[in-house]
């Protein structure tokens, strides 16, 4: 039996990987759950899972809890989640929530000796040298989730001592794929929240349109893979059947595929080394049609560019791109702000927070303060913000 607990359990992934944990009830067992807010699907996931802690990072009185879920421990405030990555036993740790609150669960869970299967990329977006140092230290690798880096890291079983020459990230295009730089600038939210190919939460569906999720999925690979920027090629696949791929000296190229459904990397997280039934539609090739590719754009999707930048500068610029990005989101969902403005607003960050360093936790959040800090002066400068 596997005790896992799960950071952020309300949310997209975190309910997909309880979904796995309902379908191996022989083989995993819930040790904690922790949401943000949203207290009435995490009392119902607590009934289900009868997990020995859980809790909400916004605190609510424990009287708000149901009479019938107080007899396990529920820990209220930001310490809820330092409490289910670090204090309660488990042997899996997944780190599901959203932002830079992941980065210091990572961290805790690691200290703590955990098996960390990570959702959360901006935790290697701005800590990626502590958490891969970390990592290496306990002897545990970091298990991946995100789509791309799971195919990644499945391919890499096929490498035996061989090192990648390349990565290549695949990236659906998301929903303004074909639209001019123009149209792009001016999207609504619900052309932005519309991804063709994935079902996500909202942060990272907006990041998928503006590129900023792949930005961010570069830098991620930098860190998991240790390859530098220029040996991670972003290609543009619409259909979202290759989940990545990668190269190596001989000329083979070796990818993962599969339908895009999140089940399949969460499990073989969750299972890593085994392949359990994930519910997830076999591939069906003879079906399939044809599968395209084309280069990204860094000309209308700038972020793609702003991404190699930021890796060739250090430092904590990675963490300056995530933060002012992170406002900038927020921004455009609460309709403050045109979908353009969110580049707009980080390479505004970018400029005035330059060559900050990152040598520990305390330097990166710092940086990131300092991010949001210029980010939300651009912000409100801005017309309507
Ligand atoms: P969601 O918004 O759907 O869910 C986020 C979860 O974390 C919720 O349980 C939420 O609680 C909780 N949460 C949000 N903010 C905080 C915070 N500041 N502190 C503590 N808990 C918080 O996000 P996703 O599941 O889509 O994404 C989670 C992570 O996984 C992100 O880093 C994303 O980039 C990554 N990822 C997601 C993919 C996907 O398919 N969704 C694919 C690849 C990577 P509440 O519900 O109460 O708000
Ligand atoms: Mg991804």
């Amino acid at each position: 039996m596997t005790t896992i607990s799960i950071l952020g359990s309300t949310g997209s992934i975190g309910s997909q990987a309880l979904q796995i944990v309902e379908m191996h009830p022989e083989r995993f067992k819930v040790a904690c759950l922790t949401a943000r807010a949203r207290k009435d699907l995490l009392f119902e996931q607590v009934r289900k899972f009868q997990p020995q802690m859980a809790g909400l990072t916004e605190a609510i009185p424990l009287t708000e809890v149901p009479a019938d879920l107080r007899h396990i421990q529920w820990v209220m405030g930001p310490e809820a989640l330092h409490v289910a990555a670090a204090e309660v036993p488990a042997d899996q740790v997944l780190v599901s929530v959203v932002g830079i609150a992941g980065l210091q669960s990572v961290m805790d869970a690691l200290e703590a000796g955990r098996q960390v299967l990570l959702a959360n990329k901006e935790a290697l977006v701005t800590g990626g040298h502590l958490v891969m140092e970390k990592a290496r230290r306990i002897g545990k690798p970091i298990l991946p989730v995100d789509s791309e880096h799971s195919a990644i890291f499945q391919c890499l079983q096929a490498a035996g001592p061989n090192r990648p020459t390349g990565l290549l990230l695949t990236a659906s295009g998301g929903p303004f794929r074909t639209w001019s730089r123009e149209q792009i600038c001016h999207a609504t939210r619900e052309q932005a929240l519309h991804h063709p190919n994935w079902s996500m939460g909202q942060k990272i569906t907006i990041d998928s349109a503006s590129m900023f999720n792949k930005a961010l999925e570069i830098m991620e690979a930098r860190w998991l893979f240790d390859l530098p920027a220029e040996q991670i090629h972003v290609l543009v696949h619409p259909q979202s059947i290759v989940h990545s791929a990668v190269m190596f000296e001989d000329g083979a190229v070796l990818a993962q595929l599969g339908v895009p459904d999140m089940r399949v990397p969460i499990a073989y997280a969750m299972s890593y080394p085994e392949r359990i039934p994930t519910g997830s539609e076999p591939l069906d090739l003879f079906r399939t049609g044809a599968l395209t590719f084309e280069p990204g754009d860094p000309e209308r999707f700038p972020a793609l560019r702003l991404a190699v930048e930021c890796l060739n500068a250090g430092g904590a610029a990675c963490t300056v791109l995530n933060g002012a990005n992170e406002e900038a989101v927020a921004a455009f969902l609460g309709g403050r702000i045109a979908f353009g403005d969110i580049t707009h607003t980080v390479e505004y960050a970018l400029e005035h927070c330059p060559g900050l360093p990152a040598e520990t936790l305390d330097d990166i959040f710092q940086a990131d303060a300092a991010a949001r800090r210029a980010a939300c002066a651009y912000l409100s400068g801005l017309k309507g913000a």
